[in-house]
């Protein structure tokens, strides 16, 4: 680098005179936050550096004059080839040179410039020359780029409250004084309005009647600035009718003036929550139902084995204290004794039948039965037990056989057999049908009895369950008989059924399929 003489004598004249144009413009240049030079443009050598270069990178004017190379090997290595490429390209009269780059000070610290530099005439006639000028923009570019990261950081906490705003698992909404919807996240959309625009829509179309009044109650120390936040239950309508339950909570967000600017409100939806409670309670309510029939069922069942005992004592003390008792009274005694016990008995095998039922260790024996058979022996013992009554048999000649459980599809026949006499204790015909189809063998049996409330029908075939009369005292019976007998059609695939008029008689009716 070659150093023109008259920068190594600066003038320190204080006091310049006026017409002097030279000192002025030196002060100007050496007081300018900036270093000008000018460069050969055949070899790129700095022909002159302004005295700032030193304020600026900290070389004396003597280092930058015995290092022709000063400039280039400071500069950044992430910047060097492009620079200096552009550099020799505006030194061949290419495009000027405009370049921001950081160079090396003496120190070892990086500092920005700003070079702009462009090839001109030499003045003293001796070719061309390149003149540029040397910024420190430092300051500057470290304010951008903090202003760059803070917009940056800025931006990125704006895309990770969107973020979060939409993928909550709650549903959020703003909502102005007047509760219209000024934005809605994805969550709420979708648990409210599915596929629909919910912004400038009023949050009562959400709402039933009933429930507006509900929850502009529940909102009103909000709107009044009582207080700041508010929660509650409530039950919304969606966009397509469906009912949901949401806990709400509505918080104001004021504007820097302290006024309100909107309503937050975040929806969380329970209609889950609720249908388990309202399972809960429906199964509470059933608990308690069935704790009351068992209780009434203990209370009967300890009623009728007390009766059939007193029976059977009360007899039998008869027949051991009587002297002179003919042979056809001791029969009358000792068949009543015995249909006592008899009922004891079926009492004892209904309950432990029903305990057996209701631990699912009741099985069938199957094998191949006639149906005609079952019901022809059924009704040769009730004919016996009820002689009040008139059994009579429509059987189904064609019957086929089924794959059952004789001693169970007994237990069911007796069963509605000895109901049917039961439930009609003014006698009358009880009749007994047997038909086949295709597919299934269906019995029936129809009495004249008493007959079963429309409102009841549905649920004779229910544990404990007993209607129509007072059970405790007119008619015997546990109420299992039939829950029972339904269990064992169900576990041969069968089912059974009644139609009943009340005052007139009763049908019970089953069918099994033929080959189960
Ligand atoms: P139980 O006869 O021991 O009470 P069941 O389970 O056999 O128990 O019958 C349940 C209830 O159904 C009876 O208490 C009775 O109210 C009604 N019921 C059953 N069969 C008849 C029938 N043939 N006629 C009228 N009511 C009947």
């Amino acid at each position: 680098m070659t150093a023109v003489g008259a920068e190594e004598q600066p003038d320190r004249r204080l006091t310049p005179r006026s017409d002097d144009e030279g000192w002025w413009f030196r002060r100007m240049v050496e007081a300018a936050p900036a270093y000008f030079y000018i460069a050969d443009p055949a070899n790129s050598k700095t022909l002159y550096r302004s005295r700032q270069a030193e304020v600026i990178l900290g070389y004396s004017m003597a280092e930058w004059r015995d290092d022709p190379d000063l400039w280039a090997d400071n500069l950044h290595p992430d910047e060097r080839d492009r620079v200096l490429a552009e550099f020799s390209e505006a030194s061949r009269g290419g495009k000027p040179f405009r370049a921001e780059y950081r160079i090396r000070r003496k120190d070892g610290k990086y500092i920005w410039v700003r070079d702009h530099a462009s090839l001109a005439e030499d003045p003293s006639g001796h070719g061309l020359i390149v003149q540029g000028v040397v910024l420190d923009v430092t300051e500057q570019k470290t304010l951008e780029q903090s202003a760059r990261l803070a917009l940056m950081e800025s931006a990125a906490k704006s895309k990770f409250i969107d973020s979060v705003f939409d993928n909550s698992p709650l549903g959020v909404a703003k909502l102005d004084a007047h509760w219209r919807i000024t934005e809605a996240n994805r969550r709420l959309r979708e648990m409210l309005s599915p596929g629909q625009e919910m912004v400038g829509v009023s949050l009562a179309e959400f709402l039933d009647p009933e429930w507006i009044e509900n929850v502009a109650e529940e909102f009103r120390p909000l709107w009044q600035g009582e207080v700041e936040t508010i929660e509650a239950e409530a039950q919304v309508r969606r966009r397509d009718g469906e009912q949901r339950w949401v806990h709400w909570t509505a918080s104001t967000v004021k504007d820097p003036g302290g006024d309100l600017d909107y309503f937050l409100i975040m929806f969380e939806d329970n209609s889950a929550k609720h249908a388990a409670e309202a399972a809960a309670m429906a199964s509470l309510e059933e608990l308690d139902r069935l704790n009351r029939l068992k209780s009434d069922f203990i209370s009967i069942v300890s009623h009728e084995f007390r009766t059939a005992l007193t029976g059977i004592q009360g007899f039998s003390e008869i027949m051991r204290d009587a002297d002179n008792l003919s042979p056809a009274e001791i029969k009358d005694f000792a068949t009543d004794i015995n249909s006592d016990a008899l009922r004891l008995n079926r009492m004892i095998t209904e309950m432990l039948d029903m305990d057996r039922m209701e631990s699912g260790r009741m099985t069938l024996q199957v094998a191949e039965v006639d149906i005609n058979e079952v019901l022809e022996e059924s009704v040769g013992r009730a004919r016996a037990a009820h002689p009040l009554h008139h059994f009579r048999l429509e059987l189904d000649g064609g019957l086929p056989k089924a794959r059952a459980d004789t001693d169970r599809l007994t237990q069911v026949v007796a069963n509605l057999l000895s109901n049917a006499a039961k439930y009609s204790p003014e006698g009358g015909e009880i009749l007994v049908r047997s038909k086949h189809d295709f597919t299934t063998v269906t019995v029936g049996i129809t009495d004249q009895g008493m007959g079963i409330p429309a409102e009841h029908l549905d649920k004779v075939f229910q544990r404990y369950e007993r209607f129509g009369r007072d059970a405790t005292t007119k008619i015997m019976g546990t109420g299992l008989g039939l829950p029972i007998s339904r269990q064992i059609i169900e576990l041969h695939k069968g089912r059974i059924w009644v139609e009943s008029e009340e005052g007139k008689g009763s049908t019970f009716s089953f069918s099994i399929p033929i080959g189960s």
